[in-house]
């Protein structure tokens, strides 16, 4: 990558110079040795997904041996670091997560007196990476390019291949950090169990009687999950235990309330903070139940991907007598369908054990029918096919009475492909109720006040289609009861639950 080191920012007691300097090209850099004495005296930093899952993720990475630490949750000061020590140009995923790391090296060096130099032999970052399309494939050296300008140059910054499944290349002469079969395993299960968790806060936290009783709930569970990872406990029997944490919290769910599916660019969609102005919290507190997209559609749609071209290079016209069996790729085709079948299992064992019992591991290949029509399947890059997909599943199956498209300014896959196709389904279904949203950074009023027209619709008709409905006289407890949960019926979750009883 060349680029231009011209000027370089200088923070001093809150304000921001630049230094000219003379232009140069960028070299990345390797990372330095990491070996057993390494492995003792380095603490891995890790973070990125939701709040939950980063605190699970360290707790099972921790049970692996290594001293693992969440970064916490990024905010506008981590964005501001991210605009001052990153490149031009870039996605706000960027500024906010290779800020979010900044930032907290320079308290960890304010806050402990160490040095810039002892911070890098004795911290390192873990992430996801991969040879992406979009800006994605740019993030390790925009990682490395911000902390060289913040005066930890030579901070190591690993990267496991969100694509290449748990059976990772190593990177030189086994100088890197290993990210074992056990890792990969350990961080799924963590990510799993944070997704059916995050989907029945969101369920539930809308209804709830006792404001505040639904966090409460969840914090007691993320004690008993970290705990068994901790001491390699059943995680099966733990999210039974947390069965009987949420069975406590008092709901109250036959409120007419808009259902708002919130998908779109990844990062910006999933993140529960500044990344998309609390998106989540905002619309709960103007009266709507968020439906999340969960991490594992990610985790699916790489591995469809996976598979998806390596079908298409199956089918190229190949000299037959040239054809050999090639094990390499037949380890790596059945090291992602054990992947696939794993998620699957595993999803479907916890999500019984804690009682999320209506939501189904997405099945990249159906939503790939319904979206090819209008999105090119071999454009990869972001989400790839899955927002059009989301959108049209949405409409057809009526999920909700809103769905809101968040991204960051930007983003190439989802705001200049993605939304450039939903207006032609929008055309085609006049009922659906679509909201493409940027998030920059900057600009939350004008970010809010489109989410608040855009809700006011999916209220009213989330009010018209509950009024329509007959109460019955005698309602059972079950109503209340988080664990029931229809698969059929209208949108909203307080007509659902009527007609179910009826
Ligand atoms: S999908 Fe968009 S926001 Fe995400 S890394 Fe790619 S360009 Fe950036």
């Amino acid at each position: 990558m060349s680029q231009c080191n011209s000027i370089k920012p200088q923070e001093s007691n809150g304000s921001l110079s630049y230094l000219h300097q003379d232009k140069m090209q960028w070299r990345d850099t390797a990372n330095k040795r990491y070996n057993k004495a390494d492995k003792e005296n380095t603490t891995l930093l890790i973070g990125g997904l939701t709040i939950l899952q980063d605190k699970l993720m360290m707790a099972s990475l921790q049970s692996l041996g290594e001293k693992y630490i969440a970064l916490p949750n990024p905010d506008f000061d981590s964005f501001r670091k991210g605009k001052i020590y990153g490149n031009r140009g870039q996605c706000n995923p960027t500024y906010f997560t290779v800020g979010n790391l900044v930032k907290y090296l320079q308290d960890l060096r304010a806050e402990t007196g160490m040095s810039s130099q002892e911070i890098v032999d004795k911290y390192a970052y873990v992430t996801a990476g991969g040879c992406g399309p979009c800006r994605f494939g740019m993030y390790i050296t925009e990682y490395r390019k911000a902390l060289k300008d913040a005066g930890f140059d030579g901070f190591r910054v690993f990267s496991f291949q969100h694509n290449e499944g748990i059976f990772q290349a190593e990177d030189g002469e086994g100088e890197s950090l290993k990210f074992s079969p056990m890792f990969f395993i350990t961080l799924i299960k963590a990510v799993i169990i944070g997704d059916i968790i995050n989907l029945l806060t969101y369920k539930m936290r809308p209804y709830e009687v006792v404001k505040g009783a639904t966090d409460e709930a969840v914090a007691e569970c993320y004690e008993i999950i970290a705990d068994a990872f901790k001491e390699h406990r059943n995680l099966t029997y733990a999210m039974y235990k947390c069965r009987k944490v949420l069975e406590k919290v008092d709901l109250d769910r036959l409120q007419p309330k808009a259902k708002v599916m919130i998908m779109g660019e990844f990062w910006a969609a999933m993140t529960e903070g500044e990344g998309n102005y609390n998106l989540h919290r905002f619309l709960e507190s103007e009266g709507a139940e968020c439906i999340p997209q969960p991490i594992i559609n990610r985790l699916m749609l790489t591995i469809w991907e996976a598979e998806y071209i390596d079908n298409k290079v199956a089918d190229l016209e190949v000299d037959e007598s040239v054809k050999r069996f090639d094990f390499t790729h037949a380890k790596g085709k059945l090291n992602m369908a054990l992947a696939r079948v794993a998620i699957k299992f595993y999803f479907n064992l916890y999500a019984k054990a804690i009682g999320l019992n209506d939501y189904d591991v997405p099945d990249i290949e159906k939503l790939s029918k319904l979206s090819r029509v209008y999105y090119p399947l071999d454009a990869e890059g972001g989400e790839g096919h899955l927002e059009v997909a989301h959108l049209l599943e949405s409409i057809k199956h009526k999920l909700a009475h809103l769905v809101i498209s968040v991204k960051p300014f930007g983003c190439m896959p989802s705001s200049a492909v993605s939304d450039g196709i939903q207006p032609l389904i929008t055309a085609r279904y006049p009922s659906a109720n679509f909201l493409s949203i940027e998030t920059s950074g900057e600009g939350a009023a004008n970010f809010y006040s489109r989410v608040q027209m855009a809700l006011f619709k999916a209220k009213q008709a989330a009010k018209e289609e509950f009024d329509v409905l007959k109460i019955p006289e005698h309602i059972p407890a079950r109503v209340n009861d988080y664990k029931f949960q229809p698969r059929h019926g209208a949108t909203g979750t307080a007509a659902r639950l009527v007609e179910s009883i009826s």
